[in-house]
């Protein structure tokens, strides 16, 4: 087949040229199949008359392929297109190209480009048709992959972008909607976002807050440990638990808990208003206030019912023998050995109620319940747990020295827990009025002398007047305004009562020691 038109030639000479020819075209087709593709050609008219590679491509038979019957072989969605295209090829003489499926013997479509163009006889007319079809399968499969991947990379940019939005619609509803206070500040504190919850929680609008740092706001109190807060994020550390009272706009303060992380030169801080929190904390440190001084006289009340129970029938019987006495001295002639007699009486009686008030302090140390061993250092921590807010409330630092290891005593636990929060209440008054140095409270425990053990209490309070040191283990000695004068020599009874001793001394410098032995219980055999 000739893609230049032919001119006439002598036979001879025409034999040559169409051995030529047919070697070339041979060659030809030859490289187009090495390309895997196949050649086709029609007639003038675009009929075909036979395509011997077509055939063989996709089991068509001579009749089948022939005319347009070639058509059918294609995919049935590229049937029309490719006949109107080739038709319109065929009336314009011109280049023919387009790209359909075969329908291959298998059953299988390959995709193929199909190309042809029209071989001119001499005069212009068209001798024939002559083309190829490339199978473009890997072409097209590598196009649609591509078509896929960057679909596939659109929707996964699409939902990221949604997740982002997302993700920020969340983030922003957090931000809106968290009943504790976020802000981002720099690290000299000067607030740069903060969230609704600031306007919630403290009456300020963001304007009013936004630009400027805590410190209009914050507690004088709390303004100190708040710069050093800050210094401290500024190097890098965290704020794990934190906490201050900023200004409300009525003017009441709210105590907030904080914690915050620095990051690149900002911070990034959460507060939770803890107000209610520490006003409920207070009312229950009241409280347990409270129930300390009950207890305290709960015990006076004890022992006034006692002292009135055990004197009043001497009293009693005084009162009555006054009576009858002056009765018969009353009498025309008083009875004078009866009155004598009388007034003896009453004497013993006297007696009798000094002895039961003389008797009064041992009664509570005695006899009142069990006795067991126990260890001292164990109460010691109970009532410490006890009275902790105490001592924190009144920014007293206890030290706790006591040994573990010591031998235990023979004691009833709840006289000695009597004993120690008592003389921890009055180290806490003692502490509560002093202010040029630390209150500290420190508590020791050793093995005494003779196998007792020793326990010593050493506050830093005001101290006991030395005037006063021989009187404060009497009944009803006290300093106080509104002291009771009971609580010492209640102690000094139980420890006593225990076979034990409780004695004062002032502390080295200042304050006051108070130091119980007690004796320790015997070692089970
Ligand atoms: P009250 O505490 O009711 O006054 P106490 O018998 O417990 O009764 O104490 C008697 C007095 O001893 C107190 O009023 C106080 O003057 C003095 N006192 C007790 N403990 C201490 C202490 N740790 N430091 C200074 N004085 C104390």
């Amino acid at each position: 087949m000739a893609l230049v038109p032919e001119f006439n030639a002598s036979s001879p000479e025409r034999e040559r040229r169409d051995t030529a020819l047919a070697e070339s075209e041979a060659r030809y087709r030859a490289l187009v199949r090495a390309s895997s593709s196949l050649v086709w050609t029609s007639a003038a008219d675009g009929q075909i008359v036979d395509m011997p590679e077509w055939r063989a491509l996709t089991g068509q038979t001579v009749d089948e392929v022939r005319g347009w019957g070639w058509l059918n072989s294609l995919h049935p969605d590229d049937r029309a297109r490719t006949g109107v295209v080739w038709q319109a090829a065929i009336d314009a003489r011109s280049y023919y190209e387009t790209e359909y499926r075969i329908r291959r013997w298998d059953g299988q479509y390959v995709w193929h480009q199909a190309r042809g163009v029209a071989v001119f006889e001499d005069d212009g007319s068209i001798r024939e048709w002559v083309g190829i079809c490339v199978d473009i399968e890997d072409r097209k499969r590598a196009s649609q992959q591509q078509i896929e991947a960057e679909k596939a990379l659109r929707a996964l940019n699409d939902t990221l972008e949604q997740r982002v939005e997302a993700q920020a619609r969340e983030r922003a509803r957090i931000w809106h909607v968290s009943q504790d206070m976020l802000v981002v500040a720099d690290t000299e504190g000067r607030y740069l976002n903060v969230n609704p919850a600031w306007t919630a929680t403290l009456g300020w609008s963001e304007s009013d807050l936004v630009g400027n740092t805590s410190g209009w706001l914050l507690h004088p109190d709390d303004q100190e440990k708040t710069h050093a807060e800050l210094a401290q994020l500024a190097e890098g550390h965290r704020t794990l638990r934190f906490e201050s009272r900023l200004r409300h706009k009525s003017g009441s303060y709210r105590w907030l808990s904080w914690t915050a992380v620095p990051d690149r030169g900002l911070v990034y801080a959460v507060a939770r208003d803890i107000t209610e929190i520490r006003i409920a904390e207070e009312q229950l440190r009241a409280a347990r206030r409270e129930l300390a001084a009950v207890s305290r006289q709960t015990m006076m009340g004890e022992m006034t019912a006692s002292i009135a129970h055990e004197i009043s029938q001497p009293l009693t019987a005084i009162v009555a023998n006054a009576y009858a006495g002056s009765q018969w001295l009353n009498r025309a002639e008083p009875e004078i050995d009866a009155v004598r007699e009388i007034l003896k009486q009453i004497g013993n009686e006297a007696n009798r109620a000094s002895e039961v008030i003389a008797s009064t302090r041992s009664m509570f140390g005695k006899g009142r319940s069990e006795m067991s061993a126990v260890s001292v250092t164990t109460i010691l921590g109970n009532v410490l747990v006890l009275v902790n807010d105490e001592f924190e409330r009144h920014h007293i630092s206890v030290k706790n020295e006591t040994l573990c290891e010591l031998p235990q005593v023979m004691a009833e636990r709840v006289q000695l827990q009597q004993v120690f929060l008592n003389l921890f209440m009055n180290a806490i008054d003692a502490m509560s009025s002093v202010t040029d140095r630390a209150r500290v409270l420190t508590i020791k425990s050793r093995l005494g002398e003779n196998d007792g053990v020793l326990i010593t209490l050493e506050d830093s309070g005001i101290g006991i007047d030395a005037s006063h040191l021989d009187c404060i283990f009497d009944a009803f000695f006290t300093t106080k305004a509104d002291g009771m004068g009971m609580g010492l020599s209640i102690c000094r009874s139980i420890i006593e009562s225990h076979g034990g001793q409780l004695s004062a001394k002032p502390g080295d410098l200042h304050g006051t020691v108070f130091q119980i032995v007690l004796p320790t219980a015997p070692l089970p055999l």
